[in-house]
């Protein structure tokens, strides 16, 4: 059995303040012991994030780091830093971040070691534009994607994989069960068939793409879903609470 996991990307969003919303959540799930509730606020915010969080059912994570540990990289974080500020997870390979700073498959690939040397979760996004998917080329890209951006040494301790349909995210435009199920089941199979049934069955799989209270339950039915990587409805605990809700 596959821990279910709801993860919050707080994306450019929150402040000090915001952080109420974790102990609001660790309240509301004090009681749950059968899902990881992680969530990535900016990087500002991790320490106290992770403060507020400790000895809860919340987690933190990350929303991006870098491959190196230190160095010259103005603004950029490393993965130690990430581990040092109490986080447990990060985020790699954000569909914003391979558009915006055109983050390869192999940049992600590095990432992710660099999380695992540190200890850290991979959360790693992969998915499709919507020319790839209009192109009828979404199993081919997500195929490369998986290849290029996972790395050797993958397990379900360390990975989670997110499938986030680019034309999906933030969008209100939610990928149908019959296409979620299609990705994933696909997802399931290359994992299994790259590093055998025991390790490509324990890796996780998110869906990420519009998902709220009101489509929760129906994209939480499909088999190969263990969870989901949502951003706008994790801003709030009212918001999020019923997506978590909707894994138990
Ligand atoms: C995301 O940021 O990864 C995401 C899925 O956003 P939203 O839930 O707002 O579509």
């Amino acid at each position: 059995m596959r821990r279910k996991m709801a993860a919050g990307n707080w994306k450019m969003n929150g402040s000090s303040a915001a952080l109420s919303v974790i102990s609001d959540l660790a309240a509301a799930h004090a009681d749950n012991t059968d899902t990881d509730i992680v969530i990535c606020p900016p990087a500002p915010l991790l320490f106290r994030a992770s403060e507020i969080a400790r000895s809860s059912a919340v987690t933190i994570g990350a929303q991006d780091c870098h491959s190196e540990t230190a160095g010259a990289f103005t603004g950029d974080i490393a993965a130690p830093m990430i581990a040092d500020a109490g986080a447990t997870h990060v985020i790699v390979g954000h569909s914003e971040r391979r558009d915006a700073y055109r983050e390869s498959n192999s940049d992600v690939r590095a990432k992710a070691k660099a999380a695992w040397e540190a200890g850290l979760v991979a959360i790693l996004c992969i998915g499709e534009s919507a020319e790839d998917r209009e192109a009828d080329n979404t199993l081919d890209i997500i195929a490369g994607q998986l290849s290029g951006s996972v790395p050797n040494g993958s397990t379900g301790d360390n990975l989670v994989v997110a499938y986030e349909p680019v034309w999906a995210i933030g969008t209100g435009a939610v990928a149908t069960t019959a296409q979620i199920d299609e990705v994933h089941d696909f997802i399931r199979a290359r994992l299994v068939q790259r590093f055998g049934a025991e390790v490509g069955n324990a890796i996780r799989l998110l869906y990420g793409g519009s998902v709220k209270p009101g489509n929760a339950v129906e994209i939480f039915q499909c088999d190969n879903v263990d969870g989901a990587l949502v951003g706008g409805a994790s801003l709030k605990a009212q918001d999020f609470t019923p997506i978590i809700e909707a894994l138990i």
